[in-house]
Formats: C-alpha cells, sequence, structure tokens
C-alpha cells in the first residue's frame, strides 16, 4: 500500500493536478503509464467527475457514486471484495465530493499490473491517495474501458 507512506497535505487546484499527483507517488511505487479522471457516462458529452467516493487502502477496493444521478461503480472487481469502507470526506474542510483519477501502471505498455486511486475535494482542492490494487496483467484499454 504505497499511497499511505504520501506525508503531508497536498492540494490541487484541478484534475490536472490530480493526474500530477498521481504520477509523482512517492518512491517505490511502479511507474504510472497512464492517468484517467473517473467521469459518469451517463449524461451524454458532459461527463461529469464530481463524485462521491468509498475506498479501503486495506482491502484495495473502491466505488464511487455519480453526485448528478446517483449510479454507483465500482472499481474493477472491488464489488466482490467488497468490506463497506466509510465514504470518503475530506480531511481539510469535510464535505465530500470529489473528483477522482486513476493512475494505471502498465510496464510492457499493453497490460496493467497496478493502479493507484485518488481524490481532489472540490471545495478545498486537497488531495488523497485512496488505494492501490494490484491488477493481473488485463489489458490497457480494456481497463480504461471500464473504469
Ligand atoms: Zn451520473
Ligand atoms: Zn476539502
Amino acid at each position: 500500500m504505497v499511497l499511505r507512506s504520501v506525508g503531508g497535505i497536498r492540494t490541487g487546484e484541478n484534475v490536472e493536478d490530480l493526474r500530477a499527483f498521481l504520477n509523482d507517488l512517492p518512491d517505490g511505487a511502479p511507474d504510472i503509464s497512464e492517468t484517467v479522471v473517473l467521469a459518469c457516462r451517463n449524461h451524454g458529452d458532459e461527463n461529469p467527475s464530481w463524485t462521491y467516493v468509498e475506498a479501503d487502502a486495506e482491502a484495495g477496493v473502491a466505488r464511487r457514486r455519480c453526485l448528478q444521478c446517483a449510479e454507483s461503480i465500482s472499481l474493477l472487481d472491488s464489488e466482490l471484495r467488497w468490506t463497506h469502507p466509510m465514504m470518503w470526506s475530506c480531511g481539510t474542510c469535510s464535505q465530500s465530493i470529489a473528483e477522482v483519477a486513476v493512475g494505471l501502471s502498465a510496464p510492457d505498455g499493453d497490460h496493467v499490473e497496478w493502479l493507484a486511486v485518488a481524490a481532489r475535494c472540490v471545495e478545498c482542492g486537497r488531495i488523497d491517495g485512496l488505494t492501490d490494487m494490484i491488477v493481473d496483467g488485463r489489458p490497457l484499454g480494456e481497463v480504461v474501458s471500464s473504469l
């Protein structure tokens, strides 16, 4: 669980800063090949990214719930191993709406071996690492389209 070793509080102004956080994980984390900002696909071209998120860093599971339509989407096989973690809320300003992004590590460029999940508070910009997960070499395109 690499993300728990992140010290101090980072903040970011937008999702690009969230991507930068994932691209700059502490030493020991696998190299990130691609970052994806998670967005709900139920709203045409709008792709809203504001979401509630639940994550368990211990178990490596995460699930988000769209702020607009309330659809829940589990990250990969999280549903099978669900541990009912508390909903994330910002450690600085306490509100619960976040933007969430995933950093994918695909050492050969095509197959994902590991991923990390991070959230940015839409109110104060605080960025938290949420969890990370070993991925069993699934094709990159397949993983991205399932996020
Ligand atoms: Zn939605
Ligand atoms: Zn906040």
